[in-house]
This record gives C-alpha cells, structure tokens and sequence, in this order.
C-alpha cells in the first residue's frame, strides 16, 4: 500500500509492461504544479476523476464494488495469488471464495488498489479487512456495531402488590 515512505506504485500487466503509476497524495501535492506545467506545456490534459460530494466514511449502498476488486486483481503484484477466501473470526463464518457463495456469506463493501479489501460477514455484521502487503495478508475483524432499536422498548412490569391476606386475627371475643 502507498504510504509517507513508499509514495509511488508501479502498476504492471501481466506481460510485465507498466502501465500505470499511483502515487500518494502527499507526493502528488507537491507534484502537481510540475505535472501540470508540463502537461500544459505538451497540450495535454489532466483526467481528474475527483468525487464532487465528500464520500462518507461509511458507504451504505448494498451493491459490492466488483469493479474496484477487478482491477485490483488485473494489477495483482503481490508475491502471492490472488486470495478468495474469508473468514469472519466474530461468529466463525468462512468461505474459501466468497465471490462463489449464493447468497453471500460476505459482501465486498471495498476494495482498491493499494490492496485494502473489506468485507461484511452476511451472518453477523462484522467487518472484515483483508490488507494485502507484499508478502504477507493482515486480516482485522470488527465486531458489529450493537446497535439494536428494538432494545428501546420499555418493559411494564406489572407491579403487583402483594396482598396481605385477610389475617384471621380479627378474633371475634365472645362472652
Ligand atoms: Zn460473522
């Protein structure tokens, strides 16, 4: 994944060639004046594909991202194939391929090419982030958020107060 240290990826196709770099958007900060000097100086121009909304943190749509989970594993360049499986350490749920199970047992909630995958496990709720690393897969597992409204209803509990029998203590004194 890009970060401060390593702030350009290349990206390859499968014959080896490049085709396509990304770079962090610190780098890019500081880039961007010279980029576009020269790009205006060629006649070229810049695709900005900049969402004009803030997209939230949190996507709610239900549709998965298949796009952005192909083209990361079109420009696949861990040192590993690519992985299918998942598993949901919360309540045990796995799939060795998750694009296979109908319905899903997880939902593809995001992907992209750094190599940041999460899920949302279909039987529980949590959150599954797979982070793809050179050599390595780093998996985190969120437990779902509780957040139930049904537990605002109110209980009435009869509150029933405990008769005190008629005591035969009223003794009658007879002469
Ligand atoms: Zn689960």
């Amino acid at each position: 994944m890009l970060s401060s240290q390593q702030p350009i990826k290349l990206l390859y196709n499968e014959d080896g060639s490049l085709c396509a770099a990304l770079l962090h958007p610190d780098l890019w900060s500081i880039l961007q004046p010279e980029v576009l000097k020269i790009l205006n100086e060629k006649g070229l121009a810049l695709e900005s594909s900049a969402p004009q909304a803030p997209s939230s943190s949190r996507p709610t749509q239900r549709s998965e991202p298949i796009s952005d989970w192909e083209e990361l594993t079109a420009y696949w360049d861990f040192s590993y194939p690519v992985d299918y499986d998942v598993s949901c350490e919360h309540c045990g749920a796995h799939t060795d391929n998750w694009q296979q199970d109908n319905p899903r047992t997880f939902c593809l909630s995001a992907a992209n090419l750094g190599g940041l995958v999460s899920f949302e496990c279909q039987r529980c709720g949590a959150r599954i982030v797979k982070k793809h690393f050179e050599d390595v897969i780093a998996t985190e597992c969120t437990p779902p958020q509780q957040q139930d409204p049904r537990k605002m209803g109110k209980y009435s509990t009869p509150s029933g107060l405990a008769a005190n029998g008629s005591s035969p203590d009223a003794s009658a004194q007879e002469d």
